[in-house]
């Protein structure tokens, strides 16, 4: 239980009751599920498979893919995150296992048991993205799907994910992220096969900040996704 930042948990704590306001902080959230959700089920196809979702926070992708007919199991560190995703699907009539547990302790109490596991935009809050990785793809069954999102770390994804975002156009509260944390996509590519994953495909997601749009794109100089598989 060591691999976690408490301040990071604290700082969606107090944001927890907005989680399912798609007009809160959390927006920006909401508008890019339909986006990665496709993604994930183009690659997965989820109607049937074991998913978990690792850093589920209130739910959004775990809910959406339970939606798609994945059996979802969410995990967090965040008890007032699981409190929310919990009793929105009082509401939502979905069906999503939460636990509270590290991925580390997960994955050593289930190795291999999933179709699919997802971990998104949550490898920049944590001290050892490697280690998350590593219980990500132990998680994974031979031949399961493993899919990270995260943000690069250039000038670029500073000028728009860190003053972009949280400066000029507040979508997100200032010191929601911390630029020393981005990750680049070879770094994670890196993590990913010292886990023992194959990277098997790479995207970009970019906001035209004019339009309000949200896009899958080649550039992946910002926010990005990347699709592992674990060996056959
Ligand atoms: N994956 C969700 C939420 C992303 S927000 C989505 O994309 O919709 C980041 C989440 O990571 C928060 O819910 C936070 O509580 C969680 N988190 C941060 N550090 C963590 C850790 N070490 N272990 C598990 N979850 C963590």
């Amino acid at each position: 239980m060591s691999n976690v930042d408490a301040s990071e948990i604290d700082k969606f704590s107090e944001l927890a009751h907005h989680w399912w306001d798609p007009n809160s902080e959390f927006k920006p959230l909401h508008d890019i599920n339909p986006l990665r959700l496709g993604w994930i089920d183009r690659h997965a196809q989820l109607a049937g498979k074991r998913v978990i979702d690792v850093g589920c926070g209130g739910g959004i992708l775990s809910e959406s893919m339970a939606d798609k007919g994945a059996e979802v199991t969410g995990i967090d560190l965040g008890e007032k995150a699981l409190k929310v995703a919990r009793l929105h699907l009082l509401e939502s009539g979905r069906k999503v296992d939460y636990r509270h547990i590290a991925a580390e302790d997960m994955a050593a109490q289930n190795p291999a048991a999933f179709d699919a596991v997802t971990c998104m935009e949550m490898l920049e809050h944590v001290p050892s993205p490697a280690s998350i990785v590593q219980a990500c793809a132990q998680l994974a069954r031979p031949g399961g799907w493993v899919f990270f999102s995260t943000l690069n770390r250039n000038l670029k994804s500073y000028a728009f994910a860190v003053l972009g975002a949280e400066y000029l156009l507040k979508l997100l509260p200032r010191g929601t992220h911390d630029y020393a944390k981005f990750i680049k996509p070879a770094e994670l590519a890196s993590f990913a096969r010292d886990a023992g994953l194959e990277v098997v495909d790479l995207v970009g997601m970019t906001y035209n900040p004019l339009t309000k749009v949200y896009a899958l794109e080649d550039d992946t100089g910002v926010n990005y996704l990347m699709a592992c598989r674990k060996p056959a």
